[in-house]
């Protein structure tokens, strides 16, 4: 049996009360003020020491704590254009080759970095085969004593990937919860429960995989009908499907969307994702759009080899908008300012 802290203990030992509530993002090094974050990359990848994903395409293994290091390097170097810091998201969710401990010597060895990890799930094909699971096995409410115990207590060390669970330091600041092209699976929805019920335990944002951009308005109807705030809900990936009158149908939820998938021209050229963010923002819709760049493979990142990384947002998308005619004022909601908001807990949840 993996071992979950019970509820009484749970609330007594939060680390605040409704009443001395101030805003909060949780990073692996420890709880810091929303304003610190600086250049926000909203998803992204770092380290992932193997798994479904990795067994499914080699690619993905992102295991080496040097590059690790090179990549985060060039992203805040390139942050440091816009902000005194920068963070990094890394999306990799539980029992997908999370190392937590990897995770925190990166943060540690890169000045200007903050961290935040991920806990909850992706889309049920990188689990391989789920019929014996624990997620098939498990009630809902023990799902969510998991993914609230990786944000209250500390990221298991094992990455719920075995019987032992070894609690770290470093707790999980957002729930990710994916799901499949054009469906979502029972599976995936006993994992939207989960992730629902611990977001609003704990006031923990919620960031979504779509598989190709499909299952955004579903996602976003799913978990604000569980009782997930809109606005503790962004929907990544969404890039992938160009289409702003659906975006905005999305965003009309009230919830935020998570743009990436930069320089990955084999799907679409950048101009689409360029195209969508100027669209979005004269709608209106400008203050609820995170960047990031989801290079999640070594063939994606400048450590590994490739002409692009980890570093996009602020080291080219951000000076083409400004050489498009953005309004500088926008380029910094989207690289700064608007994930400052999402990423923090929730007010009146007790983290
Ligand atoms: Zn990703």
């Amino acid at each position: 049996m993996l071992s979950v802290s019970n509820d009484a203990g749970r609330l007594a030992t939060g680390t605040q009360t409704v009443e001395d509530f101030m805003p909060i993002v949780r990073t692996i090094l420890g709880d810091v003020d929303p304003k610190s974050l600086g250049v926000v990359n909203s998803h992204d990848h770092l380290i992932r020491t193997g798994a479904g994903e990795v067994f499914l395409e080699p690619d993905h293994l992102l295991d080496d704590v040097d590059k690790a290091v090179e990549e985060a390097t060039y992203f805040v170097t390139a942050a440091q254009r816009w902000a005194p810091s920068g963070t990094v998201i890394d999306m990799c969710p539980a029992n997908c080759g999370r190392d937590v401990d990897k995770l925190a010597e990166v943060n540690a060895r890169v000045s200007g970095l903050q961290i935040v990890a991920a806990t909850g799930f992706h889309r049920e094909h990188v689990y391989l085969e789920t019929r014996s699971h624990w997620v098939t096995r498990y009630t809902v409410d023990q799902i969510a004593e998991l993914l609230i115990a990786d944000i209250r207590e500390g990221i298991d060390r094992y990455d719920y990937s075995g019987p032992v669970v070894e609690r770290t330091d470093h707790k999980a600041g957002v729930i990710k919860i994916g799901t499949a092209y054009g469906k979502i699976t029972a599976f995936e929805r006993k994992c939207m429960q989960a992730a629902a019920l611990a977001a609003i335990e704990t006031g923990c944002p919620i960031n979504t995989h779509t598989t190709f951009g499909t299952c955004g308005l579903e996602q976003a109807q799913e978990l604000i009908k569980l009782g997930v705030e809109p606005s503790q809900v962004a929907i990544g990936h969404i890039q992938r499907n160009a289409d702003v009158y659906y975006l905005a149908k999305v965003m009309d939820t009230g919830v935020y969307l998570e743009i990436d998938g930069t320089y990955r021209i084999k799907y679409q050229p950048d101009a689409n994702r360029i195209m969508v963010l100027r669209q979005l923002g004269e709608r209106g819709y400008g203050g609820r759009i995170l960047l990031g760049t989801d290079s999640g493979k070594r063939s994606y990142q400048k450590a590994y080899g490739s002409v692009t990384g980890v570093d996009f947002n602020p080291a080219v998308d951000g000076p083409r908008m400004l050489d498009e005619g953005f309004d500088r004022g926008y380029v910094e909601d989207l690289l700064i300012n608007n994930a400052q908001t999402f990423f923090a807990f929730r007010k009146g949840a007790v983290t």
